[in-house]
């Protein structure tokens, strides 16, 4: 009778150590703060140099009152690199204009993302980029070029000039590089692009031709995470070869039709995934979430899709506050990308109502403004 009496008031002890402990694991997971987005970001190009010091105070000015806490700068080839000056494109900023920007980002507590594009998008209409420009020899389809006039044409069509991935001096270019704006930028963060990349593991290539497209992919996303990962910084890239574009019929540029989607099982889920979607909002965010990647909704102009991106986001964040488990998915809806491809000048006018700027600016800022201001509600 003792030895019962006795392992009942363990058995007791033991229950309300549970009871407490699941009280404590309650509460934690109650109060996940689903409404608070780690990252509310906006992507801009990098300005013209006479628009610098505009831009400078909108940082200071514009963006804190938004509730931007992120900017994405789309530097590419903008920037008169000191480890290869011939790389640095008509009106790239100097060092010291560069420095100003990071000055106002600093000074309105915004972490300033730098970004390249380092595998497509190396050719603008029928003008080449400049480093295939200046190194031929990593272009991965020497014998297919643009329409001469320039035509746009669908997704099967020529669009714009691919890197080789695979050539073996093309990092010894690119690390240095990125290196520079790390530095410059005192980035924690670094946006590779790596979007919309149409020719990849092309047939007459001597290195990718035949190659599995995912593999090729992967095994170059491997090297600029391996890369990043030595600077201490964080790769950030955009979603759309990594989606099927066959079975979602997401297509070509928004998703993946040249079979390099298989490549999300085989690189590094720690890379941010900045996931563009500019006419809708399909249930991607939750795709990469589900396959182990922080994900940011990236929407362009058009406030309906970008809401309801939105609208995904803090309702899968809102799942962590229903359970403790829930909030390794719930955690992984990081927040916004918002972005606008215009030049930095307009955007920055259409922000402030300054005519001339076009409606594509109009739309663009109206879409900014109502997303800030549904997540600034929210977060109160
Ligand atoms: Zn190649």
């Amino acid at each position: 009778m003792k030895k019962i009496k006795r392992l009942l008031i363990v058995a007791c002890i033991l229950n309300a150590g549970l009871l407490l402990g699941c009280r404590a694991i309650a509460q934690t997971y109650k109060d996940f703060p689903w409404k608070q987005l780690p990252v509310r970001g906006l992507m801009l190009n990098i300005p013209q140099r006479a628009d610098v010091e505009l831009l400078c105070r909108f940082i200071r000015e514009a963006l804190p009152a938004e509730g931007v806490n992120t900017l994405a700068l789309r530097i590419e080839w903008w920037y008169q690199f000191e480890s290869h000056p011939e790389l640095a494109a008509t009106g790239a900023l100097s060092k010291a204009e560069m420095q100003q920007i990071v000055r106002a980002c600093k000074d309105a507590g915004i972490r300033l993302v730098p970004m390249m594009n380092l595998l497509g998008h190396q050719s603008e209409q029928t003008e080449l980029l400049p480093l295939l420009a200046k190194y031929p020899q990593f272009d991965e389809s020497p014998d297919l070029n643009p329409p001469v006039p320039w035509k746009y044409g669908n997704w099967y069509d020529f669009y714009h000039k691919s890197l080789c991935p695979a050539h073996p001096d093309l990092l010894k270019i690119i690390f240095p590089l990125m290196d520079e704006l790390i530095d410059v930028c005192g980035a924690a963060d670094f946006h590779v692009g790596l979007d919309e990349a149409w020719i990849i593991g092309y047939d007459k290539c001597p290195r990718c031709g035949g190659r599995d497209k995912a593999e090729i992919l992967a095994e170059y996303i491997r090297k600029l995470h391996a890369h990043l990962e030595e600077k201490k910084c964080r790769m950030w890239m955009w979603s759309d070869r990594l989606i099927d574009g066959k079975t979602t019929n997401l297509l070509g540029w928004q998703a993946s039709m040249n079979n390099t989607h298989r490549a999300i099982d085989m690189i590094p889920k720690d890379i941010m995934i900045t996931d563009w979607k500019y006419e809708n909002a399909p249930p991607t965010p939750a795709y990469f979430a589900i396959k182990g990647f922080d994900v940011l909704a990236s929407a362009c102009a058009d406030t309906a899709s970008a809401l309801a991106q939105l609208e995904q986001i803090y309702a899968a964040r809102k799942d962590g506050t229903r359970a403790e488990f829930a909030q390794t998915l719930a955690g992984r809806m990081q927040g916004v990308l918002e972005t606008t491809w215009i030049s930095t000048g307009e955007f920055i006018r259409a922000y402030y109502g300054r005519k001339p700027y076009s409606d594509g600016a109009s739309a663009n800022i109206t879409t900014f403004k109502n997303l800030f201001r549904v997540i600034r509600q929210t977060g109160r």
